[in-house]
């Protein structure tokens, strides 16, 4: 059987970046950028006050000699006359600083009196301003083709007056259930009838992750109703189904994919859970196919989709990020397949500790609840005991 790794790295090269489209930056949070950005004005905009208090031409001026106050510059009202030396206007934080002063005295340091400023402590010429272009000039590179735009990021275009930007597109995502058992949410179920609670997470998780999900519904177990299923999902960028896709006599997907042009790259994979995982191109679009059980769909979500999603969203790197914690409780590996478990990882004792979850059946939702991380077992060890550093992948 096919190695997780081996696996990953046929995902990662069979799926491609979307094709870049410009968007309004304000719609942008979460999406990557597909081009450099330069900024197009100088920030700040002109020389201005850093403080609330009074404007003066510091050169001409000194503690103690008071200064006659000749108007006033608020942010948004710029003063426009000159104001000559020997003389000072008032200024808010932010107001543009006129021609011939270029010192602010702040309002704690100053008292006024029958409109004339009396400066109480000593100051250096220039104090208290921002110079036009001291953050950045018009022109300069703000960020860089790759960046996963952030509020810091976005705020940063907007004050440069970026408005439209050039960004990998958020994935749409095909849902596909298949099972006879499955109702929706809010139907009642007979008793062995179960909710597609496995549509619930893939909704959730694709939007955790920036994707936009399309859902197609639930396909029966037979191939026809999957065949019609599938050809509704042709036009999103991945495709998602979940069950049918083990040896069971009902497990109908490969049938129903191959009346369609299927080129399969892999089916089942050593891990555990999650083993029949089926991964390939249909007619061009990538398809994965995740098994049934609610912790193997989620778990093969986490190992492949997730991954395939970060390239095609621009990411660089797509893999999970690893972090390392302490094991709280032992764990038991084995077997030939790579074992992956659901668990916390947290900052307790001064240390990282990663908690494995209970109920680790692959057919249970409990153990995906409160998850932050995936303990990963490799091939070969039968055991790891409470107190040894663990590898986990972060979701
Ligand atoms: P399958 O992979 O189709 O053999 O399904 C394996 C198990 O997962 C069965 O117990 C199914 O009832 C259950 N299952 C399949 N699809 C879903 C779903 N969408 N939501 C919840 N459970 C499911
Ligand atoms: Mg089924």
């Amino acid at each position: 059987m096919l190695p997780y790794k081996d696996a990953l790295n046929s995902v990662l090269e069979t799926v491609q970046p979307l094709t870049p489209c410009e968007r309004l930056t304000a719609d942008t949070g979460g999406l990557v950028l597909a081009e450099a950005i330069k900024a197009h004005w100088d920030m700040p905009r002109c020389d201005n006050s850093a403080m609330d208090g009074y404007a003066i031409a510091g050169r001409s001026c000194a503690k103690d000699s008071p200064l006659e106050i000749i108007g006033a510059s608020y942010a948004g009202h710029p003063f426009t006359g000159t104001v000559p030396a020997g003389k000072s206007i008032r200024i808010t934080t932010g107001a543009a600083l006129p021609n011939g002063v270029e010192t602010v005295i702040p309002v704690e340091d100053s008292k006024e009196e029958d409109g004339q400023l009396c400066i109480q402590t000593s100051f250096s010429t220039g104090q208290h301003v921002r110079l036009q272009g001291e953050e950045f000039q018009a022109g300069v590179q703000l960020l860089q083709a790759g960046t996963l735009l952030k509020a810091g990021d976005i705020s940063l275009l907007a004050s440069a007056g970026v408005d439209r930007v050039r960004v990998y597109p958020r994935p749409r995502v095909a849902i596909i259930s298949t099972g006879d058992e499955l109702i929706e949410l809010g139907e009642t179920p007979r008793p062995d009838q179960v909710v597609n609670s496995n549509l619930h997470f893939l909704t959730t998780r694709l939007q955790e992750c920036g994707c936009e999900p399309v859902c197609i519904g639930i396909g029966k177990d037979d191939t026809a109703s999957l065949d019609e299923f599938i050809a509704q999902a042709l036009d999103t960028d991945l495709i998602l189904s979940t069950g049918g896709v083990s040896v069971g006599e009902k497990d109908h997907v490969q049938e129903a994919l191959s009346r369609h042009r299927f080129q399969k790259r892999f089916w089942r994979v050593a891990i555990k859970p999650g083993k029949p995982v089926l991964f390939g191109l249909l007619e061009d679009k990538p398809f994965l196919g995740l098994p049934g059980n609610p912790a193997s769909t989620a778990m093969t979500f986490e190992l492949f989709a997730r991954p395939a999603l970060k390239k095609m969203a621009g990411h660089t790197d797509c893999h999970l990020q690893q972090r390392s914690g302490i094991l709280t409780s032992g764990v038991k590996g084995g077997g030939d397949r790579q074992i992956f478990r659901w668990c916390k990882l947290g900052w307790h004792n001064g240390r990282y500790e990663v908690d494995v979850q209970s109920h680790q059946g692959s057919g249970q939702n409990l153990s995906i609840q409160g998850a932050n991380a995936l303990l990963t077992i490799p091939v070969g060890t039968s055991q790891i005991d409470r107190g040894e550093i663990v590898e986990v992948f972060l979701l």
